[in-house]
């Protein structure tokens, strides 16, 4: 081993775990202590302004000026007495993870005083120089003017002595540069319309929300390592790297035991969540050597995708105090099993129902079904646009790639499930008004609460899941901020939903059908319509692509591809109907995702270069350098019968030259093929080079790079290996 890396590992391998205080209160006791969520609101305002925010959040009411100022003044009182000293608009912008722009309460006033100050003003509105932000050419930099709105529907909190106010960021001209506005419009429209559709089951609903729970997946690296790798540093990922003989088939990781420094770290990450109100609960270990999984309990969507945004940030800080670095990366380590976010997503109504839980009785199962079928249909209808939406450069990594869902939404809902679904379109084929067989629908509906009784059915290859009681977006990108994906999921059900009501009406108005009979007879259509997009199967096989292309459904394997979706005609209507993104909005987006991921291409190919350059190649030249000053010493004493005794050195010397000269022939290829692509102009032919000009080379340079790891005295070799890495605790 190097001398580098030996002590690379010496100091990881001498490393205690850190002293993290063992909370003695009841975790219940610190939840959401540095929130300012309905209790402390409660406590610190009038019964009025109380009222008025309650009803902003859950009616989407307007704040006025007035009662702004008193909730200002009562988030300043409350922040001020937990210490904060600063406080900040907190948003999440198209590329990036969160942003935030500090001001101190603190000003000076007139004779050489001072004081704390925070009105209605600066709660509702701010102006982050927007400039700094991509904005997909909505807005030239020189009138780079955006605004931040306050966004009433999650609480603000405190971090690291900072007020943190979730908001919205907006043009001035009107268009969304974030995240969380199209999802909030998304989470409306679902709102809108499941409410409509669950009052035919009950007259009491008048609200639905978007439930969402957010497990992440993350890599736990010793920050000593990262060090010696500038592809892990600077591209998140492994470029090189030979995988370990002892790869994941380490069985044993999973829920093995939690090693004593990562369970220092994941206590203060556990406590810090919960002071901010995340409801973390579970830990155990992911597939992977040195992966981990962290799953707080479910939320309403718009807070879920704030804490999962929240809980990255904190994750990457509290780890650099334990001396490790969180990888975020879908696919830090080639040939290791990659990371995800799934995202469990139901549907709860304002009676505290979950419309996605099968119940106890026929009627309440229609309700389920009436769900169900909806998801599976609208899931059907766009599941190209649900494939975009998780499409990023690190995504491609990992969808398809044998271990992870593919690039081809399907949707798996078990065998019984199925059967279910397999009787209900037998009945009454093609009649509508099949009044006589009620009591055979009923029945069949009926079944369903004791056969999903023992649902152990799982299928761990399946993108898009039904889960017992919510489904299971598994495709979505550990990186991803989950509000792309459910803006987009949302969108598309809250839309299927509305054509299913107006389907039913017209059911019941123009035919006279009654109400369950209407709702039954366009269920079935449905069911039939959108049975090519349901598989049970083994996702990651070579048998369902083929059988998928059959099926015609989509299977864009790269971002470069996939991304088209998003600007598709269908695409673009969608989005304008259901009044969540105008065209310029969705081509605005698009256009910020192709420059994300040219970028990033553009970047492994230069660090890629750069390693395999100045350390590959010299290390290699260094090692063949020693070799021949063996032959050469051979040949000194062994005069003409050196050549059979040095036989295997130098077939070694040859072989490594073989390597060194097809490696640097690759990088300059890959060089030139860069300037080449740089000089395109079209952002969207340009990503489309990238994607086949210029990744195609990063395989192959790697491949002998790897090789020249396995042929290369250990010694000698620079960067740190996959097995120092992986499985060093
Ligand atoms: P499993 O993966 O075994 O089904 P859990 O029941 O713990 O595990 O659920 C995994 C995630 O799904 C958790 O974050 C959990 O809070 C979330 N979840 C459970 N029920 C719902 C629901 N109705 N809506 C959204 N998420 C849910
Ligand atoms: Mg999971």
């Amino acid at each position: 081993m190097s001398t580098f890396r030996f002590k690379t590992l010496e100091k990881t391998l001498s490393r205690k775990p850190k002293k993290v205080k063992e909370i003695t209160a009841r975790r219940s006791d610190i939840f959401a202590v540095n929130v300012f969520n309905e209790e402390a609101m409660h406590q610190s305002m009038t019964k009025e302004a109380f009222k008025h925010v309650q009803e902003a959040v859950h009616t989407g009411q307007k704040i006025d000026r007035k009662l702004a100022n008193q909730i200002a003044s009562a988030m300043k009182d409350w922040a001020l007495s937990k210490g904060a000293t600063h406080y900040t608009h907190w948003f999440q912008p198209l590329t990036g993870a969160t942003a935030e722009k500090h001001d101190a309460f603190f000003e000076p006033i007139s004779n050489g005083k001072a004081m704390e100050k925070f009105d209605g003003s600066q709660l509702v509105q701010q102006e982050p120089d927007a400039s700094s932000f991509p904005n997909g050419g909505i807005r030239n930099t020189f009138e780079a003017r955006g605004y931040t709105a306050w966004d009433p529907s999650s609480p603000a909190f405190i971090y690291e002595r900072t007020l943190c106010i979730p908001t919205i960021f907006v043009a001035y001209t009107g268009e969304a540069l974030d995240h969380k506005t199209p999802l909030l419009k998304a989470l409306q429209a679902v709102d809108e319309a499941a409410t409509k559709v669950a009052r035919y089951f009950d007259k009491k609903v008048s609200k639905v929300t978007a439930t969402l729970g957010v497990e992440q997946e993350y890599f736990l690296i010793d920050d000593a390592f990262i060090a010696n790798r500038p592809d892990l540093k600077l591209t998140g990922r492994t470029l090189l790297g030979h995988a370990p003989a002892k790869g994941q088939q380490l069985d044993d990781h999973y829920f093995g035991s939690i090693p004593d420094r990562v369970m220092a770290f994941m206590r203060e990450l556990e406590i810090e969540s919960l002071k901010l109100g995340i409801p973390v609960k579970t830990r155990h270990n992911e597939v992977a050597p040195n992966q981990f999984e962290l799953a707080p309990l479910f939320e309403e969507a718009n807070l879920a995708v704030d804490h999962n945004s929240l809980m990255m940030d904190i994750m990457t800080k509290i780890a650099k105090r334990h001396h490790f670095e969180v990888l975020l990366h879908e696919k830090p380590f080639a040939g290791v099993n990659g990371s995800g976010k799934h995202n469990n997503w139901s549907l709860a109504t304002d009676t505290g129902v979950n419309l996605l839980s099968p119940g106890q009785t026929p009627m309440n199962n229609l309700q389920f079904l009436t769900f169900f079928v909806n998801t599976i249909k609208a899931v059907h209808d766009y599941e190209e646009l649900l494939r975009a939406s998780i499409a990023n450069a690190g995504n491609d990594h990992r969808l398809g790639a044998n271990e992870a869902p593919p690039a081809i939404i399907s949707v798996f809902i078990g065998q019984q499930l199925t059967n279910v679904l397999n009787e209900l379109e037998k009945v009454t084929k093609g009649k509508l008004s099949p009044q006589e067989k009620t009591d055979l629908k009923l029945n069949i509906v009926g079944k369903i609460p004791e056969i999903l009784l023992d649902n152990t059915d799982r299928n761990r290859t399946s993108p898009f899941a039904f889960t017992g009681n919510k489904f299971e977006f598994r495709a979505v990108g550990s990186t991803a901020n989950a509000a792309m994906p459910m803006m987009v999921l949302n969108t598309i059900v809250a839309k299927q939903l509305q054509e299913f009501a107006t389907e039913v009406d017209a059911l019941i108005k123009d035919k006279k059908m009654k109400k369950d009979d209407a709702i039954f007879n366009i269920l079935r259509e449905y069911i039939k319509q959108s049975k090519r997009i349901r598989f049970e199967g083994d996702g990651y096989s070579q048998d369902w692509e083929k059988e998928a292309a059959k099926r015609g459904l989509s299977n864009n394997k790269t971002t470069a591809t996939a991304l088209k979706t998003k600007i598709s005609k269908k695409s673009i209507q969608l989005f304008e109907e259901m009044n969540i993104m105008t065209p310029v909005e969705v081509k605005a987006r698009h256009e910020i995702e192709l420059d994300e991921y040219i970028m990033r291409i553009q970047i492994e190919a230069r660090i890629l270069g750069d390693i395999a350059r100045n350390h590959v190649v010299p290390t290699a030249i260094n090692y063949q350098n020693k070799l021949i000053k063996n032959v050469q010493g051979l040949k000194d004493i062994l005069g003409t019968e050196f050549k059979k005794t040095a036989k295997e050195q130098l077939n070694l010397i040859k072989t490594i030259s073989n390597h060194i000269n097809e490696m640097i022939a690759l990088i300059d290829q890959m060089s030139e093929a860069v300037q080449r692509v740089d000089n395109v102009d079209d952002i969207e032919k340009k990503a489309d080079l990238y994607c086949n000009d210029v990744k195609e080379y990063f395989e192959k340079i790697r491949y002998h790079s790897d090789e020249l790891e396995l042929l290369i005295d250990d010694e000698l070799w620079p960067l740190s290996k996959y097995r120092e890495m992986l499985f060093t605790k």
